[in-house]
């Protein structure tokens, strides 16, 4: 229906451009912030949600995963989103359907990934179904997932793709947590402390600048967070910003990757050096 609706758009306009941006919902203004840059960039701007079973390997979060769809809905119609795509798990993957496994030359089983076996794949997959559905012009992603952008942008080679990708910086709360759907699972104090997890980062950056070798800057940095109260390092990495690989010393661009769990909820943030 959507690929019809996208194709009639077209050939009435084949100059149209089509801006997407994927997400399993429980919108935030982070994902406002990606909406509004496709507003401005292309004609016709796309939000899914879909919350993808394949990409979760814990059954307990992905039933726990927030579906608010009507106050979504009404985030959608606040910014002037054009089309909101919400399709059922068969519209995405019927029944004839096999998962791929696709050749990611690594990246997929680093980092993220070797906390969470098959996540990219299946967000891989998901978003495969999706590009073949609508085609975009330029597909949104925050800066939020770094590595996911990076695992995107092989897929796009791998797939021959002409689609462009955009990188959206990450947005923050007024204290510097990232925004994110998991932090309204956080209590009311948590979310305010939760700041300390910027304040390592910027402050590793800081000290990166300052001339302190890689290697003590991330220790510092995760001695800080450790000493929370409540808080402990999943990772703390610095790698570089196209390969993914450890970095120890200053290379081409390097991004400082973390994921902290605090009161039990997994926050991601990172920073480009
Ligand atoms: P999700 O719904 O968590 O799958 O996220 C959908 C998209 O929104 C992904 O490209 C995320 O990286 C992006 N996103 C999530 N949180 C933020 C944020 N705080 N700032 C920018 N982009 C974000």
């Amino acid at each position: 229906m959507l690929k019809q609706h996208l194709n009639a758009l077209r050939k009435a306009n084949p100059n149209v451009t089509i801006g997407f941006v994927p997400t399993m919902g429980a919108l935030h203004e982070g994902h406002g912030s990606l909406i509004e840059c496709s507003i401005k960039e292309q004609n016709i701007t796309i939000c899914s949600i879909f919350v993808n079973p394949t990409q979760f390997g814990d059954i307990a979060d992905l039933a726990n995963y927030p579906k608010p769809i009507a106050q979504d809905i009404a985030l959608l119609i606040g910014l002037s989103c054009d089309i909101l795509f919400l399709p059922d798990y068969e519209q995405v993957y019927p029944p004839d359907y096999l998962q791929i496994e696709f050749n990611l030359s690594g990246l997929d089983h680093k980092i993220e990934g070797a906390s969470r076996p098959g996540h990219f794949q299946g967000v891989c997959n998901v978003l495969s179904r999706f590009f073949e559905i609508i085609e975009p012009n330029v597909s949104y992603f925050g800066q939020k997932d770094f590595q996911q952008t990076v695992v995107v942008k092989k897929l796009i080679e791998l797939q021959r793709r002409t689609m462009g990708v955009k990188v959206v910086p990450i947005k923050r709360e007024p204290n510097g947590l990232a925004m994110s759907s998991r932090n309204i699972r956080l209590s009311t104090q948590g979310r305010k402390n939760a700041a300390f997890i910027f304040t390592a980062l910027t402050t590793a950056k800081d000290d990166f600048y300052a001339g302190m070798n890689l290697e003590s800057v991330l220790a510092k940095a995760q001695q800080f967070i450790n000493a929370q109260k409540g808080a402990s390092v999943e990772y703390i990495v610095a790698v570089d910003t196209k390969t993914l690989s450890k970095v120890t010393k200053a290379t081409n661009e390097i991004v400082i990757l973390t994921v902290v769990i605090y009161e039990d909820i997994r926050l991601l943030d990172n920073i480009i050096l």
